[in-house]
C-alpha cells in the first residue's frame, strides 16, 4: 500500500483494482496449465504495477478482463522455450551460434532412448561389473581412425586443456607463431596453454616457420611439440610451415610427442565427395602425430564433444588426469556420439544420412531448381514493397572449417522497392520473429536467403510462416 506516494484525496482509485481471489475464480483453464501459485504470482505483480499506473493516471483500464488477459500472455510468455529451432539461411553451414552441426536421425534415436531410461552407462552387462563409459565409443574411434586408444570430453576446448595439462604440466610446448590462433572470442590457443599449466614458446615467424625453429625452441625443459590447424583463417602469401611428417621425424628424435589440434576432426577423403581437400584424422596420426584432438561437432557431424585420439600409454595418462572427470562426456551425448561415428562404417549411405555432409554436398543446381520454385512464393508473401530474386552466392562451411574455401550456392536475394535500409531491417527483424524463426544474412544492402541448408521439412515451414506475414 505503501510503495507509492499516496495523495489523500485519490486513495479511492486503488478500490476499482479486482481482488486476487476473485481474479482466480475465473482463471481455472490457467490454473490448469501452469499451476495456482504460479498464476497468483503472476497476478500479484499485474496488480503491483497497476497499483503505480493508477498513481499516474487514474483512467488506467483495471478491469477484470484486461487483468486475466495480461496474465494469460504473461504466463504463457514466461513458459515458452528460450532455446527453439530455427531455419538456417545464413548460407554457413556448421554456425557456432546456430548450434553446429544437425544431427542424424540415428543419435536422436539413441539419446531419447538413453535419456527416458536406466542404462548400461558403466555398466559391464557381460561380466555383471562396474563398466566404463567410454567403452560405448572408444573402439569406433580407433576403428575409424588407426588409432590405438581415445578418449572423448566436453568439447574439442576441454580436450586441448587436458592433454597440455596432463603431459605438459609445469614444462614448455613449443608453437608456430602462426598457429596462436583465436577461436571464437574466448579460445585462444596462448591462454589455454597458459590455464594448463604449460609455458608456450612462440617459434618462428607469423608467416614463416621451419623445422629449425622448432629445433632451436627444443630443450630439457620441453614436454612436446604441438600442431594447430588454422582453423579459421589462412595465412597466404609468402608463407611456410611445417609438415606434421616432419615435425613428427623432429619429435621422435628427441623422444617428445606431437600433439596435433586439429580442429575440425575430419574422418572421410573430402575430395571423393566434391568437397575442399581437408586432411583427415587417420591421415594426422598415419604422418606420425601421437595424439590427435577433434571437435563431434563440426566437419565430423555429431554432438558437441572433444575426441582426442592416439597413442594407448598417453591417452592412458589423459584419461587418468584428475581433470578427466570435471570434463567427462554425459550419457546423451555418448550415445549420440556413438551412432554418428557407426555411420561412417557404412561409406556409401553416410552422405545422406549425416546431415552435416548430406548440406555440404548438395548439388549447385538442385539448390537453384529449389531456389526458383520459391522464388514467386516468397515474392507473393513479401508483396510489392520487395523485389524477390534468384541470385548465385557461395555457402561457407563455418566453425573454423576450411575459411577460405566456399561452396557454390544459390539464394533468394531480397532487395526493398524503397531503397531503404530500414525497409531491409524491418523484413530482417520479421522474418527473426516468426514462430520458426528465420535466420538470413544483409549483405550489399539485401537480405540474401541462402537455400543450402533448407531441406524439405523446413521448406514446408517456411512456406506456411511466410504466407502468415503476407501484407
Ligand atoms: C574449433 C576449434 C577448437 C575448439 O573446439 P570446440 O569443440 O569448439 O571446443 C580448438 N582448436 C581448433 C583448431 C578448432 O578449430
Amino acid at each position: 500500500m505503501q510503495d507509492h506516494p499516496i495523495d489523500p484525496d485519490n486513495v479511492n482509485i486503488y478500490r476499482q483494482l479486482p481482488g486476487i481471489d476473485a481474479l482466480l475464480l475465473e482463471m481455472s483453464p490457467e490454473i490448469e496449465t501452469w499451476g495456482r501459485e504460479a498464476v497468483t504470482h503472476c497476478l500479484r505483480g499485474l496488480i503491483a504495477d497497476l497499483r503505480a499506473a493508477l498513481a499516474n493516471d487514474p483512467s488506467s483500464d483495471c478491469s477484470a478482463a484486461t487483468i486475466r488477459q495480461r496474465a494469460s500472455r504473461a504466463l504463457a510468455a514466461a513458459d515458452a522455450p528460450s532455446l527453439v529451432p530455427v531455419i538456417n539461411l545464413t548460407g554457413t553451414v556448421l554456425h557456432t551460434n546456430l548450434g553446429r552441426a544437425i544431427l542424424p536421425e540415428a543419435a536422436l534415436e539413441a539419446m531419447s532412448m538413453v535419456a527416458a531410461s536406466a542404462s548400461n552407462l558403466e555398466f559391464d552387462l557381460d561380466r555383471g561389473t562396474r563398466g566404463d563409459r567410454e567403452s560405448h565409443v572408444e573402439g569406433l574411434i580407433c576403428e575409424l581412425t588407426g588409432a590405438q586408444a581415445a578418449t572423448v570430453v566436453n568439447n574439442n576446448a576441454a580436450a586441448v586443456l587436458l592433454v597440455l595439462n596432463t603431459l605438459a604440466l609445469g614444462r614448455e610446448v613449443p608453437v608456430s607463431r602462426g598457429e596462436l590462433v583465436e577461436i571464437g572470442g574466448s579460445f585462444r590457443i596462448p591462454d589455454v596453454m597458459q590455464r594448463s599449466g604449460c609455458t608456450l614458446v612462440e617459434t618462428g615467424a607469423t608467416n614463416r616457420t621451419h623445422l629449425k625453429d622448432y629445433r632451436d625452441a627444443i630443450n630439457e625443459h620441453t614436454a612436446l611439440l604441438m600442431k594447430v590447424h588454422t582453423s579459421n583463417y589462412r595465412v597466404q602469401g609468402f608463407t611456410r610451415s611445417v609438415e606434421e611428417s616432419e615435425l613428427a621425424q623432429l619429435a621422435d628424435e628427441h623422444d617428445l610427442p606431437l600433439v596435433v589440434d586439429l580442429g575440425s576432426g575430419n574422418l572421410v577423403d573430402f575430395t571423393a565427395l566434391g568437397l575442399p581437400e581437408e586432411r583427415t584424422v587417420s591421415q594426422v596420426l598415419a604422418d606420425g602425430a601421437d595424439v590427435v584432438t577433434f571437435s563431434g561437432d563440426k566437419l565430423l557431424g555429431g554432438p558437441q564433444a572433444g575426441l582426442i585420439a592416439g597413442r594407448a600409454d598417453l591417452i592412458e595418462a589423459i584419461r587418468s588426469n584428475p581433470l578427466k572427470r570435471a570434463l567427462r562426456l554425459d550419457k546423451m551425448t555418448l550415445a549420440a556420439l556413438a551412432e554418428t561415428l557407426k555411420l561412417y562404417r557404412d561409406p556409401a549411405r553416410l552422405v545422406q544420412r549425416l546431415p552435416t555432409l548430406r548440406l555440404l554436398t548438395r548439388e549447385t543446381g538442385d539448390i537453384r531448381a529449389q531456389a526458383e520454385q520459391l522464388q514467386p512464393v516468397v515474392q507473393a508473401s513479401l508483396g510489392d514493397g520487395f523485389t524477390v530474386s534468384v541470385a548465385d552466392c557461395q555457402s561457407q562451411i563455418g566453425s573454423g572449417s576450411l575459411p577460405v574455401e566456399t561452396l557454390p550456392s544459390a539464394a533468394l536475394c531480397v532487395t526493398p522497392c524503397s531503397g531503404e535500409d530500414t525497409d531491409l531491417r524491418n523484413l530482417q527483424d520479421a522474418l527473426r520473429q516468426l514462430p520458426v524463426p528465420v535466420i538470413g544474412r544483409l549483405h550489399r544492402q539485401a537480405l540474401w536467403l541462402d537455400l543450402r541448408c533448407l531441406e524439405a521439412t523446413q521448406q514446408g515451414q517456411l512456406v506456411a510462416q511466410l504466407q502468415a506475414l503476407a501484407p
